[in-house]
């Protein structure tokens, strides 16, 4: 049984006053995320470690969204997977669809990243997901299971068991269009099928979110999804309310 996973992308939202304000509701109302459903929040890098301060002593895991394709060194700018570690990372976000398109970003970067996120000891929650013109092509799998094997080409069978993967049909983010429960489980089928053929046994081990619009209304319907392993989240974890709702639906899902 995989646990649950339910993790909050912040993207450039915020200000410390919305930081301590979403925390507080957060915290308050802690004692309604299920036990069994591991929860993470991944803020803006600058306040990253604000927020690890504001969540020691709880359950919450802290990520990061972004993390430099360079080891260390004269890099301008940039935030290394050790430093996220160092600050207090459990993960960090990989490949989300606005690096790609918006940071022209490829996946020979994401595979030097995914490399150096797990050297470091952090999780890297790497994201996958077909365009609206692939899917109407009928190419939504095979975009997917490429972007996949691309990103994770450098990724070890002994190291696979640490890896999380994230299916975020671009189409679906940000517009309030969610994937059908059909449409998700077949692209995270063929996932889970191309991570065993990659990494073996290993691959069951492997969680699998969905993010696409994901809110308190449907959430407990796409976690129950059998290849379904809980949810990267981007609005509604804006909203500590709706998060923690969504939370509560990976109990039994
Ligand atoms: C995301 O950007 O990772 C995401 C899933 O966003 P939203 O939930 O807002 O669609």
């Amino acid at each position: 049984m995989r646990q649950k996973l339910v993790a909050g992308n912040w993207k450039s939202n915020g200000n410390r006053q919305f930081v301590e304000q979403l925390l507080g509701a957060l915290k308050a109302h802690s004692d309604q995320v299920p036990a069994e459903v591991k929860v993470a929040v991944c803020p803006p890098s600058v306040y990253l470690t604000k927020v690890e301060e504001l969540l020691r002593g709880t359950a919450f895991l802290l990520g990061a969204q972004n993390v430099s394709a360079f080891e260390e060194g004269a890099y301008t700018g940039e935030v290394t997977a050790s430093m996220l570690k160092d600050v207090g990372c459990s993960l960090v976000i990989i490949g989300h669809s606005e690096r790609r398109s918006l940071l022209a970003e490829n996946e020979s970067q994401f595979a030097e990243k995914i490399k150096l996120a797990l050297n470091a000891g952090l999780q890297p929650v790497y994201c996958v997901g077909e365009s609206l013109d692939q899917r109407r092509q009928g190419q939504a799998q095979a975009v997917c299971r490429e972007q996949l094997l691309a990103g994770l080409a450098a990724v070890t069978s002994e190291q696979a068991a640490q890896l999380v993967i994230a299916y975020e049909p671009v189409w679906a983010i940000g517009t309030g269009e969610t994937a059908s429960p059909e449409q998700v489980q077949e692209v995270h089928a063929c996932l889970r099928q191309a991570l065993r053929e990659r990494f073996g046994e290993q691959a069951e081990l492997i969680q699998i979110l969905y993010g696409g619009s994901v809110k308190a209304a449907n959430a407990r319907e796409l976690f129950a999804l059998p290849d379904v392993d809980g949810g990267l989240i981007g609005g509604a974890s804006l909203v500590a309310d709706e998060f923690l709702a969504i939370c509560k639906a990976g109990i039994n899902a």
